[in-house]
């Protein structure tokens, strides 16, 4: 989410003729675009500016800016931890940037916003991708949430559940369509209560209208809230052609007393419920969820549930985190907190038995062919990424799985060329717990050539 923000503030900032710079040094201005979900994220954001505070040192004129979650919740308190701040603006404040701005750039004074409207103002339309190889992109469709889950911090810094209007989701898309994106992923707290409020067409009509957009090939969302998750979404996943075999469904507890706490508004019964609804429906489908270990009164058996209820749905993948405190969320107050060293062990099997499942379903893909959607080329790949010879490529799977392709030493424009935004069959040969490694399948070829005639070898 904040990465799309990330580009509307980009897209707000353009008319003022402000140009995206990877260059810290080079930069006019400084925008730090924060979350504010766990406490480690609040310390990066500190920690980040002390970094870029030595910039303003040599070049007083530097403007430097603290948007989102954290500016949200901290508001003037930056200001006082951070006084070479200029700019501190709030999640509904993004529309704002250019008149905050002028009062910065005219007065040289320092400029907090931190109102929330009902309603979000933000540029409209698409940032068209800065690459030729963005193949894939994400866009917001709903901001804030309505859920409060007593651990959450969300509610009060996004503010309350608002949709976006389908003509401008769907324009959006189309623009980024137009300029080369294959996929999408569709953002929201809980894309399952789109449109509700207002009103308005719900989220399986919206996929249905994206799904016939013509040169999308993909579409993905997150998040959906389990206890929203309709009968109409999930039969969605067999009728259209080009929602991705993947869902993110937090459970975030195996345990029905920490759910209740948690005000999570399903039981674990329920839950698996739906799961197996998923998979009725669509066999192959990839699931992944965000766990919490350590809420306040987690015990030893509850976490066992937690622990037998990861084995039973067998994750593709699953996002871990140690519960932390967060301002306004109300289990902060509640007693019985989880010892520091117990949320660290409880992590750590939570991890261990992960990557064991993880393991197991990619090694089951071996010998499969599976159609890759190919995102990016890179000429050296990492060390253990599973990649052989001097380049390659590398795309995802409709089940979210990344994959390597070697990039060999065929000619650009023979068979077997690969380029971003192709969808391929790959023979899936190999398998690591973080990727899956193949060869283009049915051309024959063992090699195929890198972008703009790089080759190398492949094994
Ligand atoms: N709207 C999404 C979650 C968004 S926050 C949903 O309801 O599924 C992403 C994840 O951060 C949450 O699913 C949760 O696992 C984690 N999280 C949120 N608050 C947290 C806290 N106080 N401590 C630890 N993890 C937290
Ligand atoms: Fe937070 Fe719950 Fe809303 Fe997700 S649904 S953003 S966890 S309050």
């Amino acid at each position: 989410m904040n990465v799309y923000d990330s580009d509307k503030i980009a897209l707000g900032l353009d008319p003022l003729g402000y140009r995206l710079t990877d260059s810290p040094d080079k930069a006019d201005m400084i925008i730090v675009n924060t979350c504010a979900i766990r406490e480690k994220a609040v310390q990066k954001v500190f920690s980040y500016l002390g970094r870029v505070a030595g910039l303003k040192q040599t070049r007083p004129d530097l403007i430097i800016g603290v948007g989102g979650c954290v500016a949200q919740q901290e508001g003037e308190r930056i200001l006082k931890r951070a006084p070479y701040v200029d700019l501190v603006f709030g999640t509904h404040a993004i529309g704002r940037l250019p008149s905050l701005l002028s009062r910065i750039e005219k007065r040289r004074q320092q400029v907090v916003d931190v109102e929330m409207g009902s309603r979000i103002q933000e540029p409209d339309g698409a940032v068209v991708p800065r690459g030729e190889t963005e193949v894939s992109r994400f866009v917001t469709i709903m901001h804030g949430c309505d859920n409060f889950c007593t651990y959450c911090v969300v509610p009060y810094v996004r503010g309350r559940e608002s949709s976006r209007q389908p003509e401008h989701i769907l324009a959006e898309i189309q623009d980024l369509v137009d300029n080369g994106v294959r996929e999408v992923t569709l953002l929201g707290q809980n894309v399952n209560s789109y449109g509700k409020k207002e009103g308005l067409p719900d989220f399986t009509s919206l996929l249905e209208k994206i799904n016939d957009i013509n040169g999308l090939k993909r579409v993905r969302f997150t998040t959906s809230h389990p206890q929203d998750l309709s009968e109409n979404l999930i039969g969605a996943f067999g009728r259209l052609d080009k929602l991705c075999h993947h869902i993110h469904l937090p459970v975030q507890s195996g345990a029905d007393p920490i759910l209740k706490r948690m005000n999570r508004n399903y039981t674990s019964t329920q839950y698996l419920d739906k799961i197996e609804q998923l998979r009725r429906v669509c066999p192959d489908m990839a699931i992944t969820s965000d766990i919490i270990v350590g809420f306040p009164g987690e015990t030893k058996r509850d976490f066992a549930a937690t622990v037998a209820l990861i084995k039973t749905v067998g994750y593709d993948g699953l996002f871990t985190f140690k519960y932390s405190d967060r301002p306004n969320a109300p289990a902060t107050q509640f007693s019985d907190k989880v010892a520091e060293h117990d949320k660290d062990q409880r992590l750590q099997t939570v991890l261990e038995l992960q990557e064991a499942i993880t393991l197991a379903k990619n090694r089951a893909l071996v010998g499969q062919t599976q159609e890759v959607l190919v995102e990016s080329y890179r000429l050296k790949p990492a060390s253990g990424s599973g990649g052989i010879g001097s380049g390659q490529w590398t795309g995802r799977t409709s089940t979210n799985k990344i994959v390597h392709m070697p990039a060999g030493e065929a000619a650009p424009g023979q068979a077997g060329d690969i380029d971003p935004g192709l969808l391929i069959p790959i023979l899936i040969k190999k398998a690591f717990a973080h990727s899956l490694w193949g060869l283009p399948d049915g051309s024959g070829a063992r090699t195929v050539s890198g972008p703009k005639g790089e080759s190398s070898h492949a094994a």
